[in-house]
């Protein structure tokens, strides 16, 4: 347990871990990195591992790197390449100048490989694809070796050569590790180290047509860049064995050190990669960043902040075994993070008219409002006040239940920052709706005058209609249908077909109109919002709900 400000914090297996080698001297100093794959955007689950390998880089002194993973041409993209820099930046990972790529340690891997079959470690291998799982054997049974495993130390070099060289077609020869393939753990049974492969590479073009697989070129990127703790996700526990075979017989020296945590999984949410690009292939939702999405690019269009996610992020902690966030945590958070730091502003979502009938026609009054009540640093504003306002339409009943306390006809509320006002009569459309309350007002309630005259139950929220610029805001809900749950039987997503509602008659504050991409503001009772970044233009911001007011989520004490 350590002090960390007023809160008791303890530490998490992986800083123990780190601690324990840092006392025995197994490791003089701290080196993370985060090693994404290019081959799509990155997600919250991402988000959890950046934040977590930089933060033990920054506790520990120690040095934090970027580098992409780009072993495996036929994926990867530069379009990805630039859109992980920029949230890995976003979210506050600083790595500095220390940005790298896997494919530059190409002629490394190839020198690793050639060390390891001088070794006798090493060899080429004529079986196919089939063949080899074959001889693989099973989880109960041992597997078969091969019979190209003995062949002498020059003839695999020349082999090897060969496969460098072009000599051979994609998949006609391997370069296997000799390990052991009777071994309990599959991953040891003569694992693949490199394969032909005659494609171009983003990075080195046509100078390689053979590549290194992931369990070869991981330890080797790790070693290379001096990473103490190459601080991966659970699945890789089985292939740790492998990881510290490589180190060693590639005969790095102060090899790195492989430590698995659980991932993280946000329940009915959809994290993974591939979910999220068939969201985007099939057109369901609007690109990766859509604001529905936890892709990160999504999470900062609708509105999410690094703050908030670094916050969730800590709230989830690190561990060994699998668990399941929840999404209230996450929206916890950016409230935390906003509700003392922005403005809380009058807009109206689902307007109806008022007209207070004893106000003077044509004027306009500019009244003072705090801009966050509990945050008086944020200061005041003015905000135009006249005859005819906007209110939400679920401000007014003509035939309330008891315990109403809004507006319906006879009762006297109070405009938030302005006046009482008194409901006198409706008129309705040939449907019943009704379109238009008449009001009158006491000129003595006005905000700030200290009116003590008689009390009243409720306040309402309002927009003067004179003023008010009409705006477009969009509302949420999970992509998921929750009552269903993620999947269907057949495997498919279960969609909500409500997660998008879009209104475009919305009434808010003029002051709102110069309101520009990525500004952030309260919006009393209806929520957290954003201006949309992509669809926003000069004059007509579009606002995007990051989340409303009512939390069902509660802090652990
Ligand atoms: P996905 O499973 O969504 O396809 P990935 O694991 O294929 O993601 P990579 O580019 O290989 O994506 O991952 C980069 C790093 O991010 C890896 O170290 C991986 O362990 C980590 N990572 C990926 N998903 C999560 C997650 N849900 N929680 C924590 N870390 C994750
Ligand atoms: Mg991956």
């Amino acid at each position: 347990m350590e002090e960390n400000g007023n809160a008791v914090v303890s530490k998490n297996f992986i800083e123990m871990a780190i601690e324990k080698d840092l006392a025995e001297g197994v490791y003089d100093h701290v080196q993370t990195r985060f090693p994404p794959e290019p081959n799509g955007y990155l997600h919250i689950g991402h988000a959890k591992s950046i934040l977590l390998n930089s933060g033990l880089a920054k506790k520990y002194n120690g040095k934090f790197n970027m580098r992409f993973d780009d072993t495996n041409p036929t994926k990867e993209k530069i379009e990805f390449v630039e859109s992980i820099k920029e949230d890995v930046e976003w979210l506050g990972a600083d790595y500095e100048d220390r940005l790298f790529f896997a494919s530059s340690y190409f002629d490394q891997m190839y020198e690793c490989a050639l060390h390891l079959i001088r070794k006798g470690k090493a060899y080429v291998c004529d079986l196919t694809a089939d063949e080899i799982r074959e001889y693989r054997g099973t989880l109960t049974e041992p597997g078969k070796e091969s019979p190209y495993r003995n062949r002498s130390v020059e003839e695999n070099l020349e082999l090897f050569e060969n496969m460098k060289n072009g000599v051979y077609g994609d998949g006609e020869k391997v370069l296997r590790a000799k390990i052991d393939m009777a071994s309990p753990n599959i991953n040891m049974r003569d694992p693949i180290l490199y394969r032909v492969a005659h494609m171009t590479h983003h990075n080195t073009g046509d100078k390689w047509c053979i590549y290194p697989m992931y369990d070869f070129a991981h330890p080797i990127e790790d070693a290379i860049e001096h990473i103490t703790h190459s601080i991966c996700t659970l699945e890789f526990e089985d292939h740790r064995p492998l990881y510290d075979w490589v180190v060693r017989e590639c005969d790095f020296e102060n090899p790195p050190r492989q430590i698995e945590f659980a991932k993280l999984y946000l329940k009915n949410v959809v994290t993974g990669k591939r979910y999220i690009k068939k969201l985007v292939e099939d057109g369901i939702v609007d690109g990766w960043d859509d604001p529905r999405l936890v892709s990160i690019c999504g999470l900062r269009r609708r509105g999410y902040t690094p703050e908030s996610i670094r916050m969730f992020v800590e709230l989830c902690g690190v561990s060994k075994s699998q668990s399941t966030a929840e999404m209230p945590m996450l929206e916890y958070c950016i409230r935390e993070d906003l509700k003392l730091k922005k403005p809380r502003m009058m807009a109206i979502l689902d307007p109806v008219k008022v007209v207070i009938d004893n106000y003077p026609e044509g004027q306009i009054e500019y009244l003072d409002a705090p801009n966050n009540m509990e945050n008086p640093e944020l200061g005041e504003r003015k905000i135009p006040f006249g005859r005819e306002l906007y209110i939400e339409r679920e401000d007014f009943m003509e035939n309330p239940p008891k315990k109403y306390f809004r507006l319906f006809p006879g009762n006297e509320v109070r405009l938030m920052n302005a006046y009482f006002v008194t409901c006198q009569s409706i008129e309705k459309d040939e449907d019943g709706n009704v379109v238009l309350i008449h009001c009158t007002y006491d000129p003595e309630t006005k905000s700030g005058n200290g009116f003590t005259g008689r009390k009243v139950k409720g306040t309402i929220h309002w927009v003067a209609a004179e003023t008010a610029k009409k705006v477009t805001v969009r509302l949420y809900e999970n992509i998921i249908d929750e009552e269903k749950g993620m999947f269907a039987e057949d495997g498919t997503l279960n969609l909500n077909p409500n997660s998008l509602i879009v209104k475009e008659d919305c009434y808010v504050e003029p002051e709102l109109a110069k309101a520009v991409p990525g500004d952030r503001f309260q919006f009393v009772r209806n929520g957290f919002f954003c201006v949309d970044s992509k669809d926003s233009r000069p004059d007509a911001p579009v606002f995007n709900r990051i989340v409303s007011l009512k939390s069902s989520f509660k802090l652990p004490k």
